[in-house]
């Protein structure tokens, strides 16, 4: 460890964030910068559906305020894009053209929403729900709309539809089995969980696709290939998440999916460290590379990867099982817990 270190952080998530709070307890001298493509500090991503619905003031789902950073003397980047990594000169090139000298390097960038190859004409049409700058572009219209039409599912879609049914809005949803990647719901599952839905007054289409979908000038229609056609004000797509890794293309980095790291959170370059839901970790006992999304990992991971750069050895355990309810139907993961108060963790 030196006082020349430069630990520039990409992303501000439980990974990053968790990364960047831990590198400054066990080093007081070093200069840490976190850079984030949003325009909010720390949040929590599991809230953002208590807050769509007014549940959760902005107060509320902030984690961390811009004190934590000050006090902790760590450097907040808001509403800054990495574009490109250059890991010869070990530079970090912003959207706005600045550069980022570092030491050493944590890419924790997180996923987002995956959009399926059929969907990609329809992809101006398809809200997804995976940061608070997303959310704030359309919190209000959807306060003010009353049909919504979801394609998918996944973990983060039945959250939302959870809160849409509370807020007494008409759903409607074309289930995909394989959305909820990488799990699959099986027959008798989906036996559970239509009926549970149904009973809650959603309209829940199985075994069907899309055709078209058509853009009216403040509504869409949606035309399934069975023949069932719905006018709705919004559509959203929840097809699971895909890690964010583009940036990072092209600078030397091992990517499949994700960001290749060996057990202890490191890449094949030196000093560049991968964690979170953007990262493929090896798993000697499979012999290949897994993602663990979900908050409570991110977090372990972050604090892994903090303790390795400041040169401790310590190996990521393999995610513990957890469990997620859907629909009354208790789904057995190792990534991912119903989290309400990511706060709390
Ligand atoms: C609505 C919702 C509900 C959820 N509910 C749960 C739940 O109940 N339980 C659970 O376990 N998990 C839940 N999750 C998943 C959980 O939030 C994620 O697994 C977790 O946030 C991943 O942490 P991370 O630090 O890896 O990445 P993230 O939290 O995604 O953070 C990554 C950050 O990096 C930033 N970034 C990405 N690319 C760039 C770039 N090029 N330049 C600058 N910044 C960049 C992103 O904007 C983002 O802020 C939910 C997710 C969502 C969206």
């Amino acid at each position: 460890m030196s006082n020349n270190d430069h630990y520039v952080i990409i992303g501000n998530g439980p990974a990053g964030n968790n990364a960047a709070a831990t590198l400054r307890e066990n080093d007081t001298d070093a200069k840490i910068t976190i850079i984030s493509d949003e325009n909010i500090t720390f949040y929590s991503k599991p809230g953002l559906t208590r807050y769509l619905a007014g549940d959760l003031t902005v107060e509320g789902l902030t984690v961390k305020t811009l004190s934590f950073y000050r006090e902790k003397n760590i450097r907040l980047r808001l509403g800054q894009t990495v574009d490109r990594i250059d890991s010869e000169n070990k530079i970090v090139f912003l959207n706005h053209m600045e550069q980022v000298h570092y030491t050493k390097l944590v890419i924790a960038a997180g996923s987002r929403a995956r959009l399926l190859p059929s969907m990609q004409s329809y992809a101006n049409c398809l809200k997804h729900i995976t940061s608070y700058n997303q959310v704030m572009e359309f919190k209000e219209q959807i306060q003010a709309a009353t049909e919504f039409f979801i394609f998918g599912g996944d973990l983060v879609g039945f959250k939302f539809i959870r809160m849409l049914r509370k807020l007494g809005k008409q759903v409607t949803l074309l289930i995909y089995p394989n959305a909820f990647w990488p799990f699959n719901l099986t027959d008798e599952i989906l036996n559970t969980i239509v009926p549970s839905l149904n009973r809650e007054g959603a309209i829940v289409l199985v075994n069907d696709d899309i055709r078209q979908i058509e853009k009216k000038e403040h509504t869409y229609l949606v035309k399934t290939v069975k023949g069932v056609e719905k006018q709705v004000d919004m559509v959203f797509s929840f097809n699971g998440l895909v890690p964010s890794v583009d940036f990072a293309r092209g600078c030397g980095l091992d990517i499949d999916y994700g960001i290749l790291v060996n057990e202890t959170m490191q890449t094949n370059l030196a000093d560049i460290y991968a964690c979170g839901s953007c990262a493929q970790i090896y798993n000697p006992k499979i012999n290949s590379y897994t993602t663990s999304i979900g908050w409570p990992n991110a977090v372990v991971q972050g604090e892994v990867t903090a303790m390795n750069l400041l040169g401790d050895h310590r190996v990521i355990a393999p995610a513990g099982r957890k469990y997620f309810d859907l629909e009354g139907v208790k789904i057995k993961t190792t990534w991912w817990e119903d989290v309400e108060d990511a706060s709390s963790i």
